[in-house]
């Protein structure tokens, strides 16, 4: 578990046991309430492949923030998005002078929407740059990377985020209600599961992702860390952590069947994991590029609840043992960037889960079930802390 003295508690939070609100050190130094005065967030999004079409339409329904910035490879995708979002030149970067950024007062905050192999090069260039950071999950492709992430965007005193969309999306922090405030009793028992045989995500200017391509960067585990798990069943480790609000002890994890050996020669098509929480609950899990599932279900001591779809981008279904659930169905991104983009604009510390530290646990997991299905044994899991 990752332990908090009561000295770095009171550092994190700023509130003693006592009531009595201090001001957190890093937000003190900031001084940035001003520099954002009566502005919008300007944001720069890295790397402008299929998720970062859908966080720029998201941006257009922000309130506290806006696109403002681009950094690409490629000079004629620089060109159809400086002409659709009416981006200055000075605004545009590619890999090689992106350090040059940090002389732009017109960028406050890096979106960093590259393969998951690139997200500690760029977001440890952001935090020296001096920018705020936004990095897409998963954090990085091991939990040494978002250790050295999180230290680097220390050391800069500037705020790291995830992109973590269902920490704003209502079904979702429905589950969360109903499990933390344990509304039917303690739950005992969650199931998590997502997988897409072909990945289609339907933002206005995006293309489909699809998983038989051979040449996706997430069939190869130098760019992507790994398989489903760390593409998608990152959702499900999330999903188990904040349905409970405590982290798993020790997993136990199987691969599944592979139907594709060529394609799924470095990564891994399809796990299931065991896991148990320190207040006696297990989940199961399972996550899959060969098969189509996205549900959560928690059995309580006195009902249930669930969600299914859970996890895309919805409209969502939800019951309990009240009945049904009914909530808007809202741009998720919109609701992510203006959620984090608000607490920027005011100063204030990001909260622990849409943060670095949530990021580094989900990694952590992810290693302990990659190492119980190579092994087959159960592993305990032990957090750095931070
Ligand atoms: P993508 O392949 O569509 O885009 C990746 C971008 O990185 C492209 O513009 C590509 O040109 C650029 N790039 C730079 N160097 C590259 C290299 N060496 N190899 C491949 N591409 C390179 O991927 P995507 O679907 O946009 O995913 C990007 C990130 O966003 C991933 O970390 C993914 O997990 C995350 N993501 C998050 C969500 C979510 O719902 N939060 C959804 C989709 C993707």
């Amino acid at each position: 578990m990752m332990q908090l003295s009561r000295r770095s508690f009171i550092k994190q939070t700023g509130v003693t046991t006592a009531g009595i609100v201090i001001i957190p050190s890093l937000l003190s130094q900031h001084n940035s309430n001003k520099k954002y005065a009566g502005k919008k967030l300007n944001v720069a999004l890295v790397g402008l492949g299929r998720y970062a079409s859908i966080l720029a339409d998201g941006l257009q329904e922000t309130q506290y923030c806006q696109l403002n910035g681009i950094v690409t490879g490629h000079p004629e995708k620089a060109k159809v998005w400086k002409a659709k979002y009416n981006l200055a030149d000075k605004n545009i970067y590619n890999y090689e002078n992106f350090d040059a950024i940090a002389n732009n007062a017109d960028i406050d905050v890096i979106y960093v929407v590259l393969p998951n192999a690139m997200h500690k090069e760029y977001t440890i260039r952001a935090a020296k740059a001096g920018k705020h950071v936004i990095c897409e999950k998963p954090m990085a492709i091991s939990s040494q990377e978002c250790l050295e992430m999180i230290d680097a965007c220390k050391q800069a005193n500037v705020q790291l985020a995830i992109g973590y969309r269902l920490h704003y999306e209502p079904y979702n922090l429905e589950m969360k209600r109903l499990g933390q405030e344990k509304v039917f009793g303690p739950v005992r028992y969650v199931e998590a599961g997502l997988g897409y045989q072909t990945i289609n995500f339907e933002g206005a200017n995006s293309k489909p992702f699809d998983i038989n391509d051979p040449n996706e960067w997430r069939l190869n585990k130098r760019w992507s860390g790994g398989g489903a798990l760390m593409n998608l069943g990152v959702y499900c480790v999330q999903a188990s952590r904040y349905i409970l609000g405590e982290n798993p002890i020790s997993v136990t994890a199987q691969y599944g069947a592979v139907h594709d050996e060529k394609r799924f020669a470095q990564v891994e098509e399809t796990i299931l994991w065991q896991s148990q929480f320190p207040g006696g609950a297990s989940a199961n899990c399972n996550t899959s590029y060969g098969y189509n599932i996205d549900r959560l279900y928690a059995s309580a001591e006195n009902g249930f609840f669930e969600l299914s779809p859970a996890i895309s981008y919805g409209p969502f279904k939800g019951a309990s043992a009240n009945g049904e659930m009914h909530f808007a169905d809202i741009n998720q991104q919109a609701a992510q960037l203006d959620g984090i983009g608000k607490l920027l604009i005011e100063n204030k510390q990001l909260p622990d889960h849409i943060s670095g530290k949530e990021g580094l646990v989900d990694l952590c997991v992810m290693e302990a079930i990659y190492n119980a299905a190579n092994t087959g044994s159960k592993v305990n899991i032990v957090y750095p802390q931070v």
